[in-house]
């Protein structure tokens, strides 16, 4: 029997295409720093699978989501945003008037299979959400944005791994992966022969041996778990705090240098927040930090407040003698809020239709200022001079203004709020 000397689990696998370092666990000396956030993130992605896990099984979201996710013990996540992510996973899966969706294609579909299979002296592992070995069929929710790094490598793992467990196999046996993108609303497919998965593994396994614990840090970097703890990463930041404090005057030379290295800034900032989440978490843990000279940092309280509109208003009414442009001026309208609430209170399926009818009312009324904002940014040379043109972002996280707001743009924004339900 073969020893196996090194196990690969299908979700490093698109990570590993680029960098054969981060598939081994080894190689980054440290675990996978956490950070604050990434429980509460990590907990959305066990709900949403929970409820996509239901929508395979009884063909229907549960009838009180909120109510179920809280027996289920999500009471901490955000319903709406399980809610949203959902109701896309249901389409995907029953189909629309268009499309008979994944159910009709994936017959005696298994949710949540845990499948390993030895390729040589490698295990490779992997946890497929929904699997039909009648269909050859893998499919993987994706909860988080659609992202650069491609998940294909994953799919293959998975369609391997799926191979493995199919009655009467083939070289020519066709194996379909799916993923489906449920904050994008969209979804991939791919079709693959066995023999032709097999090939791809093998050269896969290959280059990871031959490489070994080689760093390739780039782009892909930012969705990799040991980001805050790879060396190569470590690396990069020395090197651009250095340029960072040798940078001087605003020549071409000095000026192309701070454009280069703004990626790696980027890096550094990020690896400064980062080192401000693990202090304030060591001080909630341990307790102020002494820094041995004199000095200790604490977590210190501030307090700002907030005054309820509702409940202030006969005060101010009194007070400015029932002035209501005045006391309208002194408050803003929360866009966020206020889509959530026409949301609530509007019936199923009409929700994002009620959003763009207010929106637009709205604008036509003049009750919408537009805040500009400048943000830096890449893009190819070639769109330069369309950048220069049109080189000012807009934020519509605005403000719907109480009176005299400025009249703003058109209608068609307004329909192109989120129209899901
Ligand atoms: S952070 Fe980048 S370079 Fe470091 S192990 Fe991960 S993918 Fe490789």
């Amino acid at each position: 029997m073969t020893e196996i000397i090194k196990t690969i689990r299908a979700s490093f696998a698109s990570i590993a295409t680029f960098c054969s370092a981060a598939a081994q666990p080894s190689s980054a000396a440290a675990p996978p720093i956490r950070m604050a956030g990434d429980d509460a993130a990590a907990l959305t992605g066990i709900a949403i699978h929970e409820v996509c896990e239901y929508i395979v099984k009884y063909g229907d979201r549960p009838d009180n989501l909120a109510g179920w996710l809280s027996t289920k013990g999500y009471g901490s996540v955000d319903a709406d945003e399980i809610g949203f992510l959902s109701w896309y996973a249901l389409k995907a899966w029953k189909g629309t008037k268009d499309w008979s969706g994944f159910q009709n294609a994936m017959s005696a579909p298994v949710t949540e299979l845990e499948i390993q299979a030895d390729r040589g002296p490698v295990r490779v592992t992997g946890h497929i959400d929904v699997s039909s070995v009648a269909a050859a069929t893998a499919l993987d929710w994706k909860s988080g944005y659609r992202t650069e790094v491609d998940v294909e490598p994953q799919m293959r793992i998975y369609a391997f791994l799926l191979s493995t467990k199919l009655p009467n196999v083939a070289p020519d046996t066709v194996i379909t992966a799916a993923v489906v993108w449920l904050r994008d609303k969209t979804y991939q497919t791919w079709k693959w022969t066995v023999a032709e998965i097999q090939q791809w593994v093998d050269e896969m396994l290959a280059k990871l041996a031959n490489e070994g614990d080689k760093f390739n840090a780039g782009d892909h970097c930012r969705y990799c778990p040991h980001y805050y703890s790879c060396p190569a990463q470590r690396a990069i930041v020395q090197s651009t705090i250095m340029s960072l404090a040798n940078m001087t005057g605003e020549d071409d030379t000095a000026m192309a240098t701070m454009a280069q290295i703004y990626p790696a800034v980027q890096n550094v900032e990020r690896m400064v927040l980062a080192y401000r989440d693990r202090l304030r978490m060591a001080i909630l843990k341990h307790g102020p930090i002494l820094t041995g000279d004199g000095m200790a940092i604490i977590l210190k309280e501030s307090h700002r407040e907030t005054i309820d509109a509702l409940k202030s208003w006969e005060t101010l009414a009194s007070f400015f003698s029932d002035d209501v442009e005045t006391i309208a001026g002194c408050m803003t309208v929360g866009k966020t809020k206020l889509l959530k609430a026409i949301a609530d209170a509007s019936p199923k399926g009409q929700k994002g239709k009620a959003k763009g009818k207010v929106m637009t009312e709205l604008r036509t009324a003049g009750a919408i200022s537009t805040a500009t904002r400048t943000t830096l940014s890449f893009v190819r040379e070639q769109e330069v001079v369309k950048e220069t043109e049109n080189d000012t972002g807009t934020d519509e996280s605005a403000t719907v203004a109480g009176q005299g707001a400025a009249r703003e743009p058109s209608a068609e924004a307004a329909s192109g709020e989120n129209a899901s339900d």
